[in-house]
């Protein structure tokens, strides 16, 4: 599991906008292009085109997570909208169910 005390840090806006720019550039490198080769998705392990993949930072900027190769995994659609409305905690009980249902 993640460190989840690094979510409840908070961020400012400059640490926002500086990480995006970075995230911007990552999007274009073929470190991401191979990484979303892979065509899973991080969070539910399953299998969706590469186009369909997005970029998504594991500790989100907003909590104070950095945009490095470390923090960024592909996901779906479907669990990138989740991520962004569940609370930390809603997350990491929603990623336990996912694990326990033995997906993968
Ligand atoms: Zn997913």
């Amino acid at each position: 599991m993640k460190n989840l005390e690094n979510w409840f840090e908070a961020a400012d806006a400059d640490h926002i906008q500086k990480e995006r720019r970075k995230a911007k550039e990552i999007r274009k490198s073929q470190w991401w292009k191979n990484r979303r080769a892979s065509n899973k998705c991080y969070y539910c392990e399953q299998s969706f085109p590469a186009k369909e993949l997005t970029m998504d930072h594991l500790i989100p900027l907003a909590r104070g997570g950095f945009t490095t190769k470390s923090n960024l995994v592909p996901s779906c659609k479907s669990c990138n909208i989740q991520k962004n409305y569940l609370l930390p905690l809603e997350w990491a009980e929603y990623m336990q169910q996912l694990r326990n249902k033995g997906i993968g």
